[in-house]
């Protein structure tokens, strides 16, 4: 069984692994799909972002699903042969957040393919993972890559759920890539009356529209294309802001109605400048978002029912033994909106 190690920048290797037998309440899963991230990304080209730098190999990734293989004793939730997405999100259960029920900010977090803690959590880029039972939700029935995109809705999910009711409400996000799109997809689940999204480029946006979106903006063509929007201080009850760029927050402030929420789900360069006046005078509401716990079970549903429908977003599957070209075509935005590996 092979395993995508991370070295250094650029220097992945496809490394043996033994995965071992399952213990109590865990079992061997062989890994079908895996989605490549903006984190893999991140990690892969420049070995990290910000202060997270990888500082020992680590097999990245951790948009994962496959079968069940084999199962240990005690495992009575799914069985061999059982198509599951797997949950990379691993809190501890104890600490004072997962006992608050906030387990996306517990304090001992096992996240795959993470390099924020020190040793790195290793990732799910490989072609048999041993993971927890409760780890798995059943997704029959759909193609093992549309289950492999549990892990980006649940971040779309979550920021739904950070956002408050959608609906009836008018929703802008800014920003159609994979997390604006399952963004846009979310909110339309959630009820939202009408979605507006942006972008700078044409190629997601176009994809975006089959997510949901009633429309689309490109925003590098018409600068001016939301003042429409600014009428009466702003249309839009809420704004998921999923570029990272700042000139789309900043232009979310305008449209927002006071009052109206934003949440920021997009990194970019990691800081911005912001006119307060706007976010004082109109009583704004900027939220983060950070990963999901309890969304990957519901995201997993979504999908399998096809209730969320996410083949417009799969670009190209690629086998994990051409990786090079895999990750050249994740990284090209003009082409790719999501790439994942095949590992059988
Ligand atoms: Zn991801
Ligand atoms: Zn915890």
């Amino acid at each position: 069984m092979k395993a995508c190690v991370l070295h250094a920048p650029k220097d992945l290797r496809l490394e043996d692994e033994d995965v071992g037998a399952p213990g109590p309440g865990e079992v061997i899963v062989q890994i079908g799909a895996g989605g490549i991230c903006g984190s893999d990304l991140h990690y892969y080209f420049h070995g990290g972002f910000g202060a997270v730098r990888l500082r020992e190999k680590m097999v990245l990734g951790h948009e994962v699903a496959g079968s069940v293989a084999a199962i240990g004793p005690g495992v009575t939730r799914v069985k061999a042969g059982d198509q599951v997405a797997v949950n990379p999100s691993r809190p501890c259960g104890q600490c004072k957040y997962c006992l608050a029920g906030k387990p996306n900010h517990c304090l001992n977090m096992q996240f795959y393919g993470s390099a924020m803690p020190f040793p790195h959590i290793q990732g799910a880029f490989r072609q048999a993972l041993r993971a927890k039972e409760s780890q798995c939700e059943l997704a029959p029935v759909v193609s093992v890559g549309e289950a492999a995109f549990a892990e980006p809705l649940s971040c779309g999910l979550h920021a739904i759920e950070r956002a408050g009711n959608l609906a009836g409400r008018r929703v802008l996000v800014a920003g159609a890539g994979p997390i604006g799109a399952l963004a846009v997809a979310a909110a339309r689940n959630a009820g939202a009356a009408e979605i507006v999204a942006t972008d700078i480029a044409a190629a997601p946006l176009s994809v975006v529209a089959k997510m949901g979106a009633d429309r689309v903006i490109d925003v590098s063509k018409d600068g001016d294309a939301l003042a429409d929007y600014r009428a009466d201080k702003g249309q839009f009850d809420v704004m998921i802001e999923a570029s990272g760029s700042d000139k789309a927050l900043r232009a979310g402030l305008d449209v927002v109605r006071p009052q109206g929420v934003i949440v920021q789900m997009g990194l970019g360069g990691g800081e911005a400048t912001l006119p307060l006046n706007l976010l004082v005078a109109k009583e704004l509401e900027l939220r983060g978002t950070f990963r999901f716990h309890p969304e990957f079970a519901r995201a997993a549903q979504l999908i399998a029912a096809r209730r969320i429908d996410v083949r417009p977003l799969l670009t190209e599957t690629i086998p994990f033994t051409e990786f090079e070209r895999a990750f050249a075509l994740a990284a090209d935005r003009g082409k790719a909106i999501k790439v994942q590996l095949a590992f059988q």
